[in-house]
């Protein structure tokens, strides 16, 4: 009897001494983020419709300990809370950016001297950008730029810079991807009053989707695969590549997007609808592949739930059909979870049929996918700007 609670004693001492710890191996967890917008509500649950608990402003640097449906956990005043993760950048590993931004900014010191609103070098805040060969997004995409990369504007044409990519060759990407060079960045935290009406302003005024929230949920994920295609290709797999280019493209048009998951991990249904009721969601937008036991079967189809849907859904069906290069089987209703349950017009799109070989090759190319993302792109300005 004495022994047995000797244990027990011993065991609550151990359990005291683990806890002691795991504040501190969380924190080694912890991802460090920057905050992108000017200001950054501090909520104490994960959600819009939780109580104020503060501000940040741009610049601030947060550690992240958990990560919910797009919201992030830190600490503020000692209590755990909760901000929107799509105003923070990354930044964990300072070295690997530094080292190139040094290289390109030493390549023209003329433009350094000159460093007004149109000249001067920008860094990319977005994780991923395309470089076009011209000023507005129907022009042909040349290159990639990433988070951190740094380019010397030669010129400006509406709210699109020509950047140089080295060798006398220039392209052009989207300002409101990227912010101003080093020295404006100090300016920044000197004076804050004016650069945050800046920065708001530009937000607000680029590109025709500028204002708008709008949420992709790429389809399964982790431990569900979706449907299996031939070749043992994963549904997955397709509609994660495919959301790239959807998101990059409608960040492009200065939409404000927000993504249901952003890797190979699952998510449950109820998550995804949590996730857009959490915004002010102005269209909800599911991807899919589909499946089916005729090999025959063959193209995209747009489903949407209730009556006041449609008019989205033609919109998208519309433009699906006249730019990707599968047959369109049209709109359709029906009852799926997602689109019963979120509160914003919502559509599930099927994009293809992972079981039919040809649909299967095409579907697997850039080409088709970055097809898909002008599709619902221009599908959403047309029906948000009318
Ligand atoms: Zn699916």
């Amino acid at each position: 009897m004495e022994k047995k609670t000797k244990r027990v004693y011993l065991l609550v001492a151990i359990l005291f001494i683990i806890s002691f710890f795991l504040p501190s191996i969380s924190f080694a967890n912890s991802d460090s983020y920057e905050v992108s917008s000017p200001v950054l509500n501090i909520r104490s649950e994960p959600s819009n419709n939780a109580s104020l608990v503060g501000q940040f402003t741009k610049g601030d640097q947060i550690n992240a300990f958990d990560e919910q449906h797009g919201w992030v956990q830190t600490y503020y005043g000692g209590e755990p809370v909760w901000i929107a993760k799509h105003h923070l950048i990354p930044t964990g590993n300072s070295n690997q950016e530094e080292a190139p931004a040094e290289e390109v900014t030493s390549d023209e010191q003329t433009t350094e001297e000159t460093a007004d609103s149109s000249s001067g070098a920008v860094t990319v805040s977005a994780d991923s950008i395309y470089v076009r060969s011209g000023p507005s997004t129907s022009d042909t995409i040349i290159s990639y730029a990433y988070q951190g990369d740094v380019y010397d504007v030669v010129s400006t044409s509406g709210d699109w810079l020509e950047v140089s990519l080295g060798d006398g060759e220039t392209g052009w990407i989207a300002s409101w991807l990227t912010t101003d060079g080093n020295v404006s960045e100090e300016e920044t935290s000197q004076d804050s009053a004016p650069t945050v009406e800046a920065a708001q302003t530009q937000s607000s005024s680029s590109g025709s989707l500028s204002g708008y929230n709008i949420v992709i949920d790429p389809g399964h994920g982790g431990k569900d695969p979706g449907a299996i295609g031939l070749n043992n290709i994963y549904e997955k797999d397709v509609v994660t590549s495919t959301a790239d280019y959807v998101v990059q493209q409608l960040e492009e048009a200065g939409a404000n997007v927000i993504t249901t998951r952003s890797g190979d991990y699952f998510v449950s249904l109820d998550e995804r609808v949590q996730t857009s009721n959490s915004y002010n969601t102005d269209a909800f937008i599911s991807l899919h592949y589909d499946s089916f036991s005729a090999v025959p079967v063959s193209g995209v189809t747009t489903y949407y739930n209730s009556d006041s849907d449609a008019t989205l859904a033609n919109s998208l069906n519309s433009t699906l059909s006249s730019t990707v290069s599968l047959p369109s089987r049209g709109t359709q209703q029906a009852g799926y979870k997602v689109l019963q349950e979120t509160n914003a017009p919502s559509v599930l799109i099927e994009l293809g049929y992972i079981t039919n070989p040809h649909d299967l090759t095409v579907v697997q190319t850039g080409d088709y996918q970055s097809s898909v993302a002008r599709a619902i792109t221009n599908g959403l300005i047309n029906h948000l700007n009318n």
